[in-house]
């Protein structure tokens, strides 16, 4: 993501606490209360500038959503669009994906979205990857038993690493599709990064992994 810096963001996303939640910690194993209801909760990392998230809550009413992003002017533009949308499901965290255990208990997660995460293609920067083997363990800490990660991306290097590391997880692979639109898969949001790819003729990978417990 290139990062245009915008001083101001901070400011802002204070000023909007009824969408990107303060002090996330608190809520932890109460999401159900955040949001008034017991609809499963649904959560994407690296929510980016928020197509996605705010596409999923719209299509989705009996679902609640949380995008996490750490880059506070990146997340403002998702924070736009929850304002212009006005939509009660969705929200955002702007924290560090890598620090879910403080924010989340086990359970409260059904589902987790990894959308484009940034490659790190160099071996020595493997643990920063979202589907290294330690988030992969994160993860599962506060998901529901049998709860999965949906992932879709372009890059075919981290695609096959993540089938890989999925895998040598023990996760069990669904839907995997190796040209995700022209797959017949309904309900696609696409997200800003997606379209960006999609537009120059790249292909789109897409899996997702059930953890067996
Ligand atoms: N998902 C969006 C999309 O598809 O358009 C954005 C993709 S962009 C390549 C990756 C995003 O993930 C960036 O905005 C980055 O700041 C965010 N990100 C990467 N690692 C993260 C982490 N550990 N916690 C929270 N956000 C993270």
């Amino acid at each position: 993501m290139r990062l245009r810096n915008k001083p101001w963001a901070e400011d802002k996303i204070k000023q909007y606490p009824q969408y990107v939640v303060p002090e996330p910690e608190k809520w932890r194993g109460k999401w159900r209360e955040l949001f008034g209801n017991s609809r499963p909760l649904h959560i994407e990392i690296g929510t980016g500038k928020g197509r996605f998230i705010a596409g999923m809550a719209e299509q989705h009413p009996d679902i609640n959503f949380l995008g996490i992003e750490r880059q506070p002017s990146v997340i403002v533009s998702a924070l736009d669009k929850l304002i212009e949308k006005e939509l009660g499901n969705v929200k955002l965290l702007n924290v560090d994906g890598s620090r879910l255990r403080d924010f989340f208990a086990k359970g409260d997660v059904e589902r987790i979205y990894l959308n484009f995460s940034d490659p790190w293609p160099k071996k020595r920067h493997e643990k920063r990857r979202l589907t290294y083997r330690m988030f992969l363990k994160l993860y599962e800490d506060i998901l529901v038993e049998g709860g999965e990660i949906h992932f879709k991306t372009d890059n075919q290097g981290l695609f096959e690493y993540s089938l890989q590391s999925f895998s040598e997880y023990g996760l069990l692979l669904k839907n995997i599709s190796l040209d995700l639109h022209n797959s017949g898969f309904e309900g696609n949001i696409m997200t800003e990064y997606e379209e960006k790819f999609s537009a120059k003729g790249q292909r789109i990978y897409r899996c997702e992994a059930k953890y067996r417990n």
